[in-house]
């Protein structure tokens, strides 16, 4: 089975768009990590295509935040305005899409699926030695995660060895395919639909081929001015709408 793996969209649709457009033909099933909403310009529109077209969706920080299970008070200041603004634009019905969403680790197919890390969906894995317990913690050799918006993860090989996964490439279209090995144990984020912060201001995404045990890696190009000018209409605060643009 091909899976397409989707985390932190982030209300932003002409991201979510040109994923989808991209990865045609190429997956069966759409998992997603979590954060659909916050941030972006669209979050009915992304709560319900989201939530219509993913098997399994677990709840990110943001859509706690603007769910209003949690209340943002930990969030910075220009998130929690965007969380109050998404709070106020969403439909009764897509607050309890999101408020219904469930909490990882998710176990799909032999892999899991988690926001943050195993062991908290909202720590963030930035280094090896965050890298080194979450992995430790898994309860599968082959973990997703997002939040942090970087595209990549790591990987434990024989002998404890820890090492980085970089997805970094200027083409278009796939930019790493993995080959997963057994005996090894891998943390993979598929990157940011909608947000990236790894100075790279394409969308990401990644899919996992369960059969060929095959992880691919993708960047594609969105209309990230059209996202940009429904954000400044909207009033949201103007460093969100500017970070789009440097991928940070
Ligand atoms: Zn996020």
């Amino acid at each position: 089975m091909r899976y397409l793996i989707l985390s932190d969209i982030h209300s932003n649709l002409e991201a979510y768009e040109s994923c989808l457009e991209a990865a045609r033909g190429l997956y069966e099933t759409i998992l997603c990590l979590g954060d659909l909403a916050g941030y972006g310009p669209d979050p009915n529109a992304i709560v319900e295509r989201v939530c219509g077209a993913a098997a399994a969706i677990i709840r990110g920080n943001h859509d706690k935040a603007c769910a209003g299970i949690t209340d943002a008070e930990d969030f910075n200041p220009l998130a929690r305005l965007a969380t109050r603004w998404t709070r106020g634009q969403l439909t009764p019905e897509n607050l309890a899409r999101l408020r219904d969403l469930v909490e990882g680790p998710l176990s799909v197919d032999g892999f899991e699926l988690v926001h943050g890390s195993p062991r908290d969906e909202d720590e963030y894995i930035i280094d090896p030695l965050d890298a080194l317990p979450a992995i430790e913690d898994a309860s599968s050799p082959i973990v997703f995660f997002g939040h942090t918006h970087v595209q990549g993860g790591f990987l434990m090989g024989p002998g404890y060895r820890l090492e980085p996964i970089l997805a970094e490439s200027a083409s278009d279209g796939c930019v790493l395919t993995l080959q997963l090995k057994g005996g090894s144990r891998y943390l993979l984020n598929p990157g940011s639909v909608g947000q990236p912060r790894d100075r790279d201001w394409r969308a990401a995404f990644a899919i996992i081929d369960s059969d060929r045990r095959q992880v691919e890696y993708y960047r594609t190009r969105y209309d990230v001015t059209a996202t940009q000018m429904k954000m400044e209409k909207a009033g949201l605060p103007e460093p969100l709408i500017t970070r789009l643009q440097f991928g940070r």
